[in-house]
């Protein structure tokens, strides 16, 4: 089996995994127990998780952390470009308009990054930029965001035309009515908290293996083993496929046509030197007519994220590059939202897809034909900042625990398809 020791997980997560890790190099993994000895030579463990993104990163290390012995597998590694986990920064954001389970669960998930952040030392996997929305006018989904961010004590404020024009002048404010503050709600470090996971996972004795992975062999409704690409096998008592946007290509039945996953483009441009308006803590991460993006962070550029055509993408064979028409798009947005990076050139960008359910909320849900097998995904375009919650979550549901009712049914894998 593709066991990944540390120096090879090093290796394949690449030299910004490394710096990270090198600090840790005495505190990794103490010396396996009688039964994780045995564990390693006879391929089994209590829990296979097939996918080490955001969903089940978390819920690898939840469940390692509840005692049990889990394999963590991923074809590409933890935190990997292809994967929707993979790229620089994610937002944290509170308002979801009625949607109000994901605000109750973005309160805690604050505390809980806090807590992993000093946990693992420091390194910094959230930062607390703010978020400002600004508004033609209100919307109901507007409109209900305030509503509950007030009902649950989440500071916010309405920073009126005149206000915005003083205190973010690096914005254009023509034809905005107002702009929607939260301060609470930043960014996190996306690649960097996948692989800062991945390595708490292995040093608590959970098992990492670089494969890929697929259903084997079946028992009536029991999956009994996976069959990895070097032909081997691993049996588990639960199987948990978090695979994000290759879920319809693993488990072709059921999720064929119940996930999309649509094209998306991001870029990061220059900001003036010695110019810190567009620089964390600076600037807020902001969302304007349908497109968001971040103050510069540990001096990466401004980024705008775009969402202009649902064209299908492959996480696995398509080329990630932009195309001259995307560059002109994004272009003429920053020129008019940004007047002062007009001029500014375009440092990197990337290509990334989304993986959307039909009703874009999560899918935590039994394999419809065997029974001990979990399908976990659907992030949506939203599932980065919710991974610290919704592996707690998928640890006890799997595990027969105690879960909120109405979190089991906003997550059921639903009837309807593309
Ligand atoms: C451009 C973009 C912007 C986004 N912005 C935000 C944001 O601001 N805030 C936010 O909260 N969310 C955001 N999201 C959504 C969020 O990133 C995703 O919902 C989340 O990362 C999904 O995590 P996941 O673990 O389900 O999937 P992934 O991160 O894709 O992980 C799936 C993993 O499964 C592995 N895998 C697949 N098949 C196999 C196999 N057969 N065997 C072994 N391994 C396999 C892959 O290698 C991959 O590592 C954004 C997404 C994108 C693309």
């Amino acid at each position: 089996m593709a066991t990944v020791n540390r120096r090879k997980f090093l290796q394949m997560a690449g030299a910004q995994a490394g710096a990270l890790a090198v600090t840790r190099t005495r505190s990794l993994r103490a010396a396996p127990s009688g039964a994780e000895r045995a564990q390693a030579a006879g391929d089994t463990a209590d829990v296979a998780v097939i996918g080490a993104g955001a969903f089940g990163g978390w819920t690898a290390l939840y469940l390692r952390e509840m005692g049990l012995s889990v394999a963590l597998i991923d074809a590409y590694g933890p935190g990997n470009a292809r994967a929707a986990s993979g790229g620089e920064t994610r937002q944290i954001r509170a308002g979801y308009g009625e949607r109000e389970i994901y605000t109750r669960w973005v309160i805690e998930a604050f505390n809980r990054w806090n807590a992993r952040q000093a946990e693992w030392g420091g390194q910094p996997l959230f930062y607390r930029t703010g978020q400002l929305i600004l508004a033609r006018e209100w919307t109901r989904s507007q409109r209900a965001t305030k509503t509950v961010l007030d009902r649950y004590g989440v500071e916010n404020e309405v920073v009126e035309h005149d206000d915005l024009v003083r205190r973010y002048p690096q914005f254009n404010h023509t034809g905005m009515a107002f702009g929607f503050s939260v301060p609470s709600t930043g960014v996190l470090m996306a690649k960097k908290g996948c692989l800062a996971v991945a390595q708490a996972f292995e040093r608590k004795g959970g098992r990492f293996m670089l494969a890929k992975a697929a259903p084997g062999r079946r028992a009536g409704n029991t999956l009994q083993d996976l069959v990895l690409s070097n032909g081997q096998t691993i049996s588990a008592g639960t199987f948990v496929f978090a695979c994000g946007p290759w879920l319809p290509k693993v488990l072709p039945e059921p999720m064929r046509d119940r996930l999309i996953t649509p094209r998306r483009v991001t870029f990061w441009y220059g900001v003036p030197a010695a110019d810190a308006r567009f620089t964390y803590p600076n600037c807020p991460s902001w969302s304007v007519r349908g497109v968001y993006g971040f103050p510069s962070i540990e001096g990466r550029g401004f980024k705008v994220a775009t969402s202009f055509d649902n064209v299908p993408f492959d996480p696995d064979t398509d080329e990630r590059v932009v195309t001259p028409e995307e560059i002109r798009r994004a272009r003429a947005f920053v020129s008019e939202a940004f007047p002062a990076l007009a001029d500014q050139p375009v440092l990197e960008s990337r290509v990334c897809q989304y993986e959307t359910s039909v009703d874009a909320h999560f899918i935590v849900d039994r394999h419809p034909d065997m029974g001990n097998v979990w399908i976990v995904g659907g992030g949506s375009g939203h599932g980065y900042k919710h991974g610290i919650m919704l592996g707690d979550y998928v640890a006890r549901r799997v595990t027969g625990r105690e879960t909120d009712p109405e979190l089991d049914t906003t997550f059921r894998l639903k009837a309807e398809t593309y």
